[in-house]
């Protein structure tokens, strides 16, 4: 059994995006964060990207709105920003205030700068198999943790638990892209135990703290677990601690691989968002 540590292959990540940056001559790439209100959870995840770009010595610009910004006023400033020259990526710190639309802002960011990888065009590329797209961050850290943990995809069969629009869906799409033979589960999916008893690579995106259970899984499988769950603690000092969607402790002796929660998909997320900064940075540079 291995124990992916997401950390670990973030952090090369990084130091491979900074050692590229510095040796950039002239203008460095540059990361532009919408932050709307203060939503607190919102606050620490915008600092964690600035202070990553700061560390892998891209630009970053955070613009910090008010909670009462209309939605056209907001969509003003996006198209200031995919404007802009000197901006390669920009990012809308979701969840957005109740009376924006998320859906009609994140299709106002330019698909050349829109580094989330949420737009409409890139989600299309992805589908199609177009590789000069943007992935969306959290399912290209899943990619990558595999590709990078020597895991073979091509062939196996995934069961991805979870569809969602930003975790679920592309991770399957992307999986099958690289030719896994893909199921999506959900909470309507009939005897999911016995289709997760199958898979080669078992993803869970679900939201349900520790939901996969040990008798879910078979010897040797590969276990990405995205979720983020916060459950009681009183023996912690903060009353709670963070668990995956995966029961770790009882599933990981018959995993040939599986993630922490944390330090294993979490830390990723972030080091894409660099990736597809650096490289919206060298598309635009190409072109000029
Ligand atoms: P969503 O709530 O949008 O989606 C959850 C999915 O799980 C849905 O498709 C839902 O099915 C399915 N599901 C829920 N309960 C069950 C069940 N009992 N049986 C089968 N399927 C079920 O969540 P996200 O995709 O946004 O996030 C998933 C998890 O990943 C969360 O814990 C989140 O915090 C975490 N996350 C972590 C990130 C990271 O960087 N590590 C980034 C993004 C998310 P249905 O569609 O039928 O409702």
């Amino acid at each position: 059994m291995k124990i992916i540590d997401g950390k670990a292959i973030a952090d090369q990540i990084q130091a491979e995006i900074k050692e590229t940056v510095d040796n950039l001559v002239g203008r460095k790439p540059c990361l532009a964060v919408i932050l709307v209100g203060e939503h607190p959870a919102s606050v620490i995840y915008v600092n964690r990207k600035t202070q990553a770009c700061a560390q892998s010595g891209i630009i970053s610009i955070k613009k910090e709105l008010p909670p009462k910004i209309s939605e056209e006023n907001l969509i003003r400033e996006i198209e200031v920003l995919n404007r802009d020259p000197n901006v390669d990526g920009i990012l809308i710190q979701l969840p957005l205030p109740h009376h924006i639309n998320p859906s009609k802002v994140t299709k106002c960011v330019n698909p050349e700068k829109d580094v989330d990888g949420f737009h409409p065009a890139n989600v299309g590329k992805l589908l199609i198999g177009e590789t000069d797209g943007f992935y969306p961050c959290t399912p290209f850290g899943i990619k990558v943790l595999l590709e990078r943990s020597g895991i073979e995809i091509e062939g196996k069969y995934a069961v991805v638990v979870g569809r969602s629009n930003i975790v679920g869906k592309p991770t399957a799409v992307m999986l099958m892209q690289s030719n896994a033979t893909v199921t999506i589960a959900h909470k309507y999916t009939q005897n999911l135990d016995d289709l997760c008893r199958q898979a080669d690579i078992l993803i869970a995106a679900i939201g349900q703290p520790l939901f996969i259970r040990a008798d879910m899984v078979k010897e040797g499988v590969a276990i990405i677990d995205v979720g983020i769950n916060k459950i009681d603690d009183p023996s912690r000092k903060a009353g709670y601690r963070i668990v995956g969607d995966v029961d770790f402790e009882n599933v990981k002796e018959k995993c040939a691989f599986i993630t922490p929660v944390p330090g294993g998909v979490g830390p990723m997320t972030i080091a894409m968002l660099l990736t597809n900064t650096l490289l919206s940075y060298q598309h635009h540079m190409k072109k000029t």
